[in-house]
């Protein structure tokens, strides 16, 4: 069962046509990832789905409510979780003092000792916030988030800015999340992100959703020609090898081919039965960041840089 419905959904400013027609469904249960360029309209459909923004047209359906129907506008909000970037949160309180108070705010919160430790803040429990490291604010923004029991979570960009280590471990508590059933609704930069996450992604470019997929499949990166490449030791020509190569040089081999695994068996029963070793062998398909590009034509954040917001 669809756990939100997007239809045809239009947004303007003022003469700007921010949402031009975007579409897509959310499975309950699911983790749906929208990607998509600086300015692409996905801050603008997360908030229309939440609530907290109005829509010039189309359908829009979460939980079973319209989030632009003033009169169950709290039922919804009671029901959603949302984690943005930046969370205004008192400093001189606990993060347990937090959390409660927050879970006073629902019908039916999540035990805060629970949520301690699902976003692994146990042993910060009694600390003030303005004493947590920023990676330990943005588990308590996830634990804000989780509070409420929410069937549905948002998660705006939610690694933006973290170390490699720091982006590990928020996956990990991710996961632990949904796990549990809970649906997400993710907005990322990082193609890594969506798919260590997601289990369906679309990209929107210029107020249309573009593509739809899961990571594998997206932009059909599961099907088609793959590289396999590798190097051969001196001495050993490029022209007794069972395949043709179709690039690189004397040293470095490249076979581009859509049936790898005939020409993988040829290679490694050559290889074997010749002793020889096929250095740094490698079989690669184009990577969601290659989908990404050719779809957005735009170049990606892949620097590691936050985004310009
Ligand atoms: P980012 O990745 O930078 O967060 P985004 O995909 O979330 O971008 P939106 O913030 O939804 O994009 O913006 C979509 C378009 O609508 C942009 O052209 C933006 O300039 C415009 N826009 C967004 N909010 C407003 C607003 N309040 N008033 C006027 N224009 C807006």
């Amino acid at each position: 069962m669809a756990a939100v419905r997007v239809e045809q959904l239009v947004k303007r400013y003022g003469n700007v046509d921010a949402l031009r027609g975007v579409g897509f469904e959310v499975d309950e249960g699911e983790v749906f990832a929208l990607l998509g360029p600086n300015g692409a309209g996905k801050t603008t459909t997360v908030e229309i789905l939440e609530g907290f923004r109005s829509r010039d047209g189309g359908r829009v359906e979460v939980l079973g409510y319209d989030p632009g129907e003033p009169a169950t506008s709290r039922r919804l909000r009671e029901r959603i979780g949302v984690v943005l970037q930046e969370l205004a949160v008192e400093p001189l309180l606990t993060v347990r003092q937090v959390l409660s108070r927050n879970a006073g705010y629902y019908p039916r919160p999540r035990p805060v000792d629970e949520v301690l430790s699902l976003v692994g803040l146990g042993d910060k429990a009694d600390e003030r916030v303005k004493t947590l490291s920023g990676g330990q604010q943005r588990r308590l923004d996830l634990g804000l988030g989780i509070v409420g029991n929410p069937d549905l979570l948002f998660l705006d960009e939610p690694t933006t800015g973290f170390d490699p280590s720091a982006r590990r471990e928020a996956w990990g508590v991710i996961r632990a999340l949904t796990g549990g059933g809970t649906t997400v609704i993710l907005t990322t930069h990082y193609m890594d992100e969506a798919e260590a996450l997601a289990d369906r992604l679309a990209v929107v470019a210029a107020g249309r959703v573009v593509a739809e997929g899961t990571p594998e499949s997206l932009g059909g990166r599961d099907v088609g020609e793959a590289r396999i490449s590798f190097r051969l030791p001196a001495g050993v020509a490029v022209s007794s090898l069972p395949v043709a190569p179709t690039g690189g040089s004397e040293g470095a081999v490249e076979i581009r081919t859509d049936k790898e695994v005939e020409v993988l068996a040829a290679l490694t029963t050559w290889a074997l039965g010749e002793k020889v070793d096929l250095g740094g062998l490698r079989v690669e398909r184009m990577t969601l960041e290659d989908v990404y590009l050719r779809l957005t034509g735009h170049r990606a954040h892949g620097d590691g840089a936050p985004p310009a917001r």
